[in-house]
């Protein structure tokens, strides 16, 4: 059902019932931000990259005041993409961003890293892989306002170190395809966890199919 409202004072008293601190939506936080697996998944569902410092208001609040409160219009998320986000929600009859708890997100890959011979790289967005075009719509909209595919750039160095880690202390123990196919079965559990298109498990298992980059640390 949808909760309508029927004046201004009630309008100012749902908008005051919404404060980030207010010990309910505390609370409420935690229960968002805590897994199956009951670990703190302090990470913002918008971008996979920041900590969860706010609740984005997926419809925003001044313009739906009856859904400040509802646990379902609270997507936990990062002041960064809270920010880009800001009120835009929709172009028409098109939403704009991917909404987590409504939208179902394809298994389909459609985040790729193209990487050139100086192991220069960039992600991009791509449908080669034939989703619905009316989710991938959402899905490019999503990526682009919130400017996504630059800032995982902006953070893969501490990816790479990660990985280029892994591989330098086990490269003396087991053989490269043996290190290759464990970064493989742990960036498939990953996937499990944050999506078939997390940017760090898309950037690491591209790099350790690229004989390029592999072959770097056997000379
Ligand atoms: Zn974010």
């Amino acid at each position: 059902m949808i909760p309508s409202i029927s004046n201004a004072q009630q309008t100012t008293d749902l908008l005051n019932l919404y404060s980030y601190s207010n010990s309910i939506i505390s609370k409420l936080k935690i229960k968002l931000t805590t897994s199956e697996f009951n670990r703190v998944e302090n990470t913002c569902q918008n971008c996979t990259i920041g900590e969860v410092s706010s609740f984005d208001h997926f419809l925003p609040k001044d313009e739906f005041p009856e859904f400040s409160v509802h646990p379902k219009n609270l997507i936990p998320s990062c002041s960064k993409c809270n920010g880009k986000k800001s009120v835009n929600w929709r172009n028409g009859l098109n939403s704009l961003f991917l909404n987590l708890y409504l939208d179902n997100l394809p298994d389909t890959q459609y985040l790729f890293v193209n990487v050139d011979h100086n192991l220069d790289f960039t992600f991009i967005i791509d449908n080669r892989n034939h989703i619905d075009l009316d989710l991938f719509s959402v899905i490019e909209s999503h990526y682009i306002k919130l400017d996504l595919v630059n800032r995982f750039l902006e953070n893969s160095n501490k990816v790479v170190s990660e990985l280029s880690n892994t591989i330098n202390s086990f490269k003396n123990k087991l053989p490269r395809a043996e290190i290759i196919d464990s970064v493989i079965e742990t960036e498939s559990s990953n996937r499990v966890l944050y999506g078939s298109n997390y940017w760090q498990s898309i950037l690491k298992l591209t790099l350790v199919n690229n004989a390029v980059f592999m072959n770097n640390f056997y000379t």
